[in-house]
């Protein structure tokens, strides 16, 4: 794994940056799919955790949860709005995600329901981050801010590759796995607003560039 701004680790994954999990301070940020256990304990070998949070609770971030939970005898936090998806088997593939899809991610990505221990709100702190409220892609998704170093952990929000061809670039979100894709555009408008030196996506790779972010939330359609 890299650091890549003080106490933020990315961890390494194949294809880079496709699917990405982060280590702020001894918090494990999202999870991947069922199939990244082993590349997740792997780099966590040897550290003590203190607990486990979610941006959101899709079979691409919440799939090693339940394990890495269990194996450091770690909480788990997410948004209130993604509590019953998480906890509920059967609740956690994408909004309008057709159903083969949804087939799909349940047989080889979704991990198991875990207890949430907390739901995080709006201005909480997770290991020197402040918790930001950024619903649309689901109703409790989750960004987390740091402002001394304006370091941004922001989920799906916005995606940082095209996920079908794993091109680099700005993209928001496929609609068909988004709650309200207008509200999601609303959280994207207002992380962008913060002008991050370094914006950290779930998909592709780290971004130290305010300008395009704003850049590309401006030409979103009203
Ligand atoms: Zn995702």
């Amino acid at each position: 794994m890299k650091e890549i701004a003080e106490d933020v680790h990315l961890l390494s994954g194949w294809p880079p940056n496709a699917i990405n999990v982060y280590l702020v301070g001894d918090v494990l940020i999202d999870a991947a799919t069922r199939q990244a256990e082993r590349r997740i304990f792997k780099q966590l070998a040897g550290r003590a955790l203190s607990a486990h949070a979610l941006t959101h609770v899709h079979p691409d971030h919440q799939g090693c949860s339940h394990a890495v939970c269990e194996r450091f005898g770690v909480p788990l936090w997410c948004g209130e709005g993604d509590l019953t998806a998480m906890e509920t088997p059967g609740q956690v593939t994408g909004a309008h995600a057709p159903a083969w899809m949804k087939r799909a991610q349940e047989r080889f990505w979704v991990g198991p329901p875990h207890p949430v221990a907390r739901s995080l709100r709006e201005g909480d702190d997770v290991a020197g981050f402040t918790v930001l409220q950024t619903p649309g892609h689901t109703l409790g998704h989750l960004a987390f801010w740091r402002e001394r170093d304006r370091v941004l952990i922001l989920g799906d929000v916005l995606n940082n590759m095209n996920l079908m061809t794993g091109i680099p670039g700005l993209h928001e979100p496929p609609q068909m796995f988004a709650v309200d894709p207008a509200q999601n555009r609303a959280s994207a408008r207002r992380l962008a607003a913060l002008r991050p030196a370094l914006a950290c996506f779930g998909h592709g790779a780290p971004l130290r560039d305010p300008d395009r972010l704003a850049e590309f939330v401006a030409r979103l359609p009203a």
